[in-house]
């Protein structure tokens, strides 16, 4: 479901590229772990396969669709309707309620208003009293609950996201990723995480691991 080929990222301005992969595959239903120190690209990457960077060279194809073919505008609809993506910074809307944090996300890429879909995976990940709830009332974790939300409400065929065990100890870490699998397994979604973490490797063993390496010398799988 995602083929990476000779992939190179370099941002506006940088002297060497930040990102180069060679080679990467990923069937349906198969999870993956990025791992590599802070700078590496990690973060990069994710942005790259959803469509919200363009690389500077290679090709990337996620669900039989070369995303360098879409136009900003059919990569936004695309982005919508085929992945989930899990910020490392929650961008969850101070002034709405969780409830409607996940619509608006919804909204924004042409789904339709499904309040009862919010409120069924809210209750799925243990918020089902906190739909009326507004960022400030959550603790980090139920944020990060709320968040991942946002990113299922769609069913999307893969699930990225960035660095989501950051600052947790190690048993909300293992929660956070069986949380994570849980979820991805029950809508046959492929998992694509990124982290700094070796624990993760541990808490999710069946990954394909990608190794990316500081500052960007290449990437190995
Ligand atoms: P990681 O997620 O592994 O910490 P990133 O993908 O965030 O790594 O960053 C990879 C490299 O690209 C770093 O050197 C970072 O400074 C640089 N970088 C990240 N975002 C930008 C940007 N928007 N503009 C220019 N350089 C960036």
């Amino acid at each position: 479901m995602l083929q990476i080929a000779n992939l190179t990222h370099r941002y506006p301005g940088a002297p060497t590229p930040q990102l180069h992969v060679p080679a990467f595959t990923l069937a349906q239903g198969e999870h993956a772990i990025v791992i590599g120190p802070s700078g590496s690209g990690k973060s990069t990457l994710l942005h790259l396969i959803a469509a919200i960077l363009t690389p500077q060279s290679g090709d990337i194809t996620v669900a039989d669709t070369s995303i360098a073919t879409l136009t900003p505008r059919a990569a936004d609809l695309w982005r919508g309707r085929h992945i989930g993506f899990l910020p490392q910074k929650l961008a969850l809307i101070p002034s709405l309620n969780a409830r409607d944090n996940i619509l608006l996300s919804a909204y924004a890429s042409g789904q339709a208003n499904d309040s009862s879909r919010a409120d069924a995976l809210l209750s799925a990940l243990g918020l089902g009293d906190k739909a009326t709830a507004r960022p400030h009332q959550l603790s980090q974790g139920q944020k990060q609950r709320v968040a991942l939300a946002r990113a299922m409400f769609n069913r999307p065929q893969l699930l990225l996201a960035d660095e989501p065990t950051a600052n947790l100890d190690d048993s909300s870490c293992d929660a956070a990723i069986a949380l994570l699998l849980a979820q991805a397994n029950e809508i046959g979604a492929s998992l694509v995480l990124s982290t700094h973490d070796a624990r993760v490797l541990q808490a999710l063993p069946q990954g394909k691991v990608l190794r990316l390496q500081a500052p960007v010398a290449g990437a190995s799988i």
